[in-house]
């Protein structure tokens, strides 16, 4: 039984800094007019309210969505987020400290979409992934699939398009994602060498990352980016520190972009760490 909701921590730290990049890398695919796919592995429930008592339980979107929406004079990436987030909350006084609604990444995707692109969703949680279907009822360019996002992936790939995105955000509940993570990246990207991939993952002590890293760099996977904030002290092996994002593939410039992203989050969502965020390329890039 899978027991993680995404309502507890829509809006969080982690959040903003997975829905920045996704919604960069979205705009990359869309400077050609070809059509693309955009393929959410692990999509959550589409909208979040953040008064619900999933939310209300620990607040984390204080320290997140919070820390930016009334902030001044926001970079355009940054500005571009929030008016995102804001049309979720178009009937919603403008005064609040925070945003009383939050989208989930297939919400952010489809504000994007242009006529000619296409989503595919999939979720494996008996009550978020009716959630989900509902959303997008009658919504002709999004299917949802409820199933395991692992699986679906190596069945779906490559799409017709062969031009797209696909975001993978598993829950890190089982203790062997990232060996998982890897054998599937491998086996994805063997089957569409050309698709962009980016794949969330925990910066939190005790984590298997740096072995991560180690077996993606020794994958043949040539172009793999990464970007980490991490804002809590890592003292604690059970408390997540920060964020990481692989990115595979990604579009021209996207270092120079997402560099310039990370370094303007890194202060704004800071709680006393000491590790200064991180944006490189993981072995070879040719
Ligand atoms: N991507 C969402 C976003 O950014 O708004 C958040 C997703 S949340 C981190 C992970 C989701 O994956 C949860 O809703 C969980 O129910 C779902 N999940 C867990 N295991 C799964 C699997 N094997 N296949 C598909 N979904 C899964």
């Amino acid at each position: 039984m899978l027991s993680y909701r995404h309502g507890f921590h829509a809006g969080n730290f982690v959040d903003v800094h997975k829905h920045i990049t996704l919604m960069l890398l979205i705009k990359s695919l869309k400077k050609k007019d070809a059509p693309f796919c955009y393929i959410d592995t692990h999509a959550g429930s589409a909208l979040y309210d953040l008064q619900s008592g999933f939310a209300q339980k620990n607040r984390e979107y204080e320290t997140g969505i919070g820390r930016l929406w009334n902030i001044k004079n926001p970079p355009a990436a940054i500005a571009s987020y929030l008016r995102t987030v804001a049309m979720v909350n178009a009937t919603q006084k403008k005064d609040r400290m925070n945003p009383r609604y939050y989208p989930g990444s297939p919400v952010i995707a489809r504000q994007l979409l242009r006529p000619q692109d296409r989503i595919v969703l999939m979720e494996l949680h008996n009550t978020e992934a009716p959630l989900l279907k509902k959303y997008f009822t009658n919504d002709s360019q999004v299917s949802v699939h409820h199933r395991d996002g692992f699986e679906g992936l190596n069945a779906l790939l490559p799409p017709q398009e062969r031009r797209g995105l696909v975001l993978i955000d598993p829950t890190y509940e089982l203790g062997d994602e990232f060996e998982r993570l890897t054998e599937i990246l491998i086996k994805a990207w063997r089957k569409w060498p050309t698709g962009i991939y980016a794949v969330w993952y925990p910066v939190q002590r005790g984590q298997p990352i740096n072995q991560f890293h180690n077996d993606l760099r020794n994958s043949g996977i040539k172009k793999i980016y990464l970007s980490e904030i991490s804002v809590v002290p890592d003292t604690e092996p059970n408390r997540l520190s920060g964020s990481g994002i692989i990115i595979i593939n990604p579009p021209w410039r996207f270092d120079q972009i997402l560099n310039k992203v990370t370094e303007w989050l890194e202060p704004v969502l800071d709680r006393g760490s000491k590790i200064p965020a991180r944006c490189a390329w993981l072995g070879n890039t040719a």
